[in-house]
């Protein structure tokens, strides 16, 4: 296996992706006069799933500064949480836990918190590299909010797409063009920090040279 990281270049071009789409998150929130306060919900509960490499570096990398002790705390919830998963799915329903990193309606990694967590409540739209368009409606509040419009007025919405094609750009550079030897991406937070941080396995070509062309299979 050899370890992944982001270079501090790429560190940055991840917040400016998160900066951008917070921005344009704020113009729709701003457009729609939607916000979080009151809201009797607190949407760290959702299922969310991510789904690159880079983010869960940029995940690893705010949890390596917490002290050893809160780590050991965050990876006990997090095992709390992937049993109430577990059970779920095994019951055919969607998972419904609070996220590990949340304490007291907060998350404690807010700088590093990941992309779902910062768009997740405005209608959203992007377009996926085979061409095929989404919608996201928002969260249940921001629906509630948007059926009240007059019929036919389409809501604002973020257009995710240009944010998500950097996004891609980066993570092929992160994964140094060997996507292919990694499993596709999709992981809950508590998934991420108790595998640790990712790594490239060796090409299997490479792990036989290793041996001296002896099979450690
Ligand atoms: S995103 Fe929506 S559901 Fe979540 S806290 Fe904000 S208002 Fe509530
Ligand atoms: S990482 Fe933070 S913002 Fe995201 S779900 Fe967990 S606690 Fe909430």
């Amino acid at each position: 296996m050899s370890e992944l990281h982001l270079t501090e270049g790429q560190l940055r071009r991840l917040e400016e992706i998160y900066q951008g789409l917070e921005e344009e998150y704020l113009r729709v929130a701003g457009e729609l006069q939607f916000s979080c306060q009151g809201c009797p919900d607190n949407c760290c509960d959702s299922y969310f799933l991510h789904h690159t490499y880079s983010e869960w570096l940029y995940l690893f990398a705010g949890f390596m500064a917490l002290s050893e002790e809160k780590r050991g705390e965050i990876l006990r919830r997090a095992e709390v949480y992937c049993e109430a998963c577990r059970r779920a799915d095994a019951e055919g329903r969607r998972p419904q836990a609070m996220c590990p990193l949340n304490e007291g309606g907060l998350c404690i990694l807010y700088r590093h918190r990941l992309l779902v967590c910062r768009t997740h409540g405005v209608p959203a739209r992007m377009v996926r590299p085979d061409g095929q368009s989404m919608e996201f409606p928002g969260c249940f509040r921001c629906q509630e909010m948007v059926s009240g419009r007059s019929q036919g007025e389409k809501p604002p919405r973020v257009e995710r797409t240009p944010w998500l094609q950097k996004l891609a750009q980066l993570e092929g550079e992160v994964l140094q063009g060997k996507r292919h030897l990694l499993p596709k991406m999709r992981k809950t937070i508590a998934e991420m920090l108790l595998q640790g941080p990712p790594a490239l396995p060796t090409p299997f070509c490479r792990r036989h040279e290793a041996t001296g062309g002896e099979d450690i299979n």
